[in-house]
């Protein structure tokens, strides 16, 4: 087992990994950008490491600052965390030619599944069922006419290098199409510095269902069910149920037996999640994302499986040790993903943490670095806190949920506090009933 791992990331995730560490008696680096001096992920870990000034291409996106930490401080392995270096193939590279253990899947197969065509159609060969859409990327707009035609319309074109909803765009007919084929193109090159672009059949009223597999270097593979991630604002992910209200036992097994064959097929390793929509009973892989998610606590809950710690044993070599007959499921669990940010607008609201309370009890759990003084910084993402609740039932864990809401308290900056209360009050939403339009047809999408 690892003695030393440095965690490339901050925030919340910095600390969720922080706590794996310890709880395996495995020491912890902290690397920091000078506006995160006073973060709780550097206050707990065992070293710390400065890698640059604030912004995040100079610090937490400078591959050679954290190399270099990793060698001062003797570290072992390295976990990346989710956003920043998390899908950097050449960083993964770089880790293992400085011997250092990169807890995450290979290269191969993060560049695979970080171009979203070679992973469509890794995808299709590994025998998962994909959006109908264009072979590859799209070099004319003739082509793309051409490609809408077979799909038929409505499409949606997509930023081959994409990620967080960047270069999306939906196009009803013909005009429309030559409108996103210019938009997406110019947001994808402005985004990833790659203008390529892909089209698919654009789905008016699926669910996003992503299923979480976990696979060590021995071929054993398993599933640890799926999270229903159809709350979305601008392609963004703000609240996850799991398991899914939409979907019965014989479903969850047909997608997670599908998902844990083409994970062996694929030959993949460690912790990974195939993302689907699903509509009219259909699966359709959209992308897969090879690395821990934000929403990943809510796994946890329902398996009572430490994710983080599965990640690292399995960097270490261990066999995971247990079969999908042994992985059991138990109640429902839910995240609200707390944005520092106006709830009407969603303009991010950085600012000082004055007065601080976070709820606690059976089934509740907080995942964030704030304390009060905490000073939350403008350079990065506005999320500041995931609240995660657990209970035996669905409705059980939406009364603790409200009560848990009800009792947080975050002063100095605006929350999407209020937001989630919103959400979690509509019938529609308390009967499972939503898609993936559902929550922008209730805030819109001004902001
Ligand atoms: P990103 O990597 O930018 O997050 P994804 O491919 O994962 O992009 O898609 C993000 C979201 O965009 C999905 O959860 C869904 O809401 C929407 N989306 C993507 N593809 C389609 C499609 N073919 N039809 C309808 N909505 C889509």
């Amino acid at each position: 087992m690892f003695e030393k791992v440095l965690i490339a990331n901050r925030g919340e995730i910095a600390l969720r990994i922080h706590r794996a560490c310890r709880e395996m008696g495995i020491k912890t680096v902290a690397v920091h950008s000078t506006a995160d001096h006073d973060a709780m992920h550097v206050r707990l870990a065992d070293e710390s490491v400065c890698i640059g000034p604030p912004p995040a291409r100079e610090s937490y996106l400078n591959k050679a600052a954290i190399l270099t930490a990793a060698t001062i401080t003797n570290a072992d392995a390295i976990h990346p965390g989710y956003g920043f270096l998390s899908e950097n193939a050449d960083f993964a590279s770089m880790v293992e030619e400085h011997g250092f253990t990169f807890i995450g899947p290979s290269p191969d197969h993060i560049r695979m599944m970080g171009d979203k065509i070679t992973a469509k159609r890794a995808a299709l060969d590994a025998g998962l069922p994909v959006v109908p859409g264009s072979e590859g990327s799209l070099n004319s707009e003739d082509e793309a006419l051409a490609a809408a035609e077979v799909a038929g319309y409505p499409i949606i074109i997509k930023a081959t290098a994409g990620g967080g909803g960047k270069g999306m765009k939906v196009a009803n007919d013909s005009l429309g199409l030559r409108e996103a084929w210019r938009l997406a193109r110019n947001e994808a090159k402005a985004s990833f510095g790659n203008p390529d672009v892909y089209l698919e059949k654009y789905l008016d009223r699926p669910r996003h269902i992503e299923v979480q597999i976990l696979a060590d270097s021995f071929g054993n593979v398993v599933h640890l069910g799926e999270r229903d991630c159809s709350l979305q604002r601008k392609h963004q992910k703000v609240l996850e149920e799991a398991p899914s209200p939409a979907l019965n036992a014989t479903e969850r097994e047909r997608i997670g037996g599908i998902a844990c064959a083409a994970i062996r097929k694929l030959g993949y390793r460690n912790a990974g999640t195939l993302e689907f929509l699903y509509q009219d009973g259909e699966f359709y892989f959209i992308e897969m994302n090879t690395r821990l998610q934000v929403e990943h606590p809510i796994t946890e809950m329902i398996s009572g499986l430490d994710l983080v710690r599965e990640q690292i044993r399995v960097a270490a070599g261990a066999p995971l040790g247990y079969a999908q007959a042994d992985i059991r499921f138990s109640g429902h669990a839910i995240e609200c993903r707390i944005n520092a940010e106006d709830p009407n607008t969603f303009a991010p609201c950085p600012g000082r943490i004055g007065g601080y309370h976070a709820p606690g009890g059976l089934g509740v759990r907080v995942d964030s670095g704030l304390y009060a003084g905490y000073k939350v910084p403008s350079q990065y993402d506005s999320m500041i806190a995931k609240l995660v609740v657990h209970g035996t039932s669905r409705n059980e864990c939406l009364m603790r949920l409200r009560r848990a809401l009800g009792e947080f308290v975050i002063e100095g900056v605006q929350t999407t506090i209020p937001l989630h209360e919103r959400i979690i009050a509509q019938q529609a939403f308390v009967n499972g009933e939503y898609d993936i339009h559902w929550l922008e047809r209730l805030v819109g999408l001004k902001g």
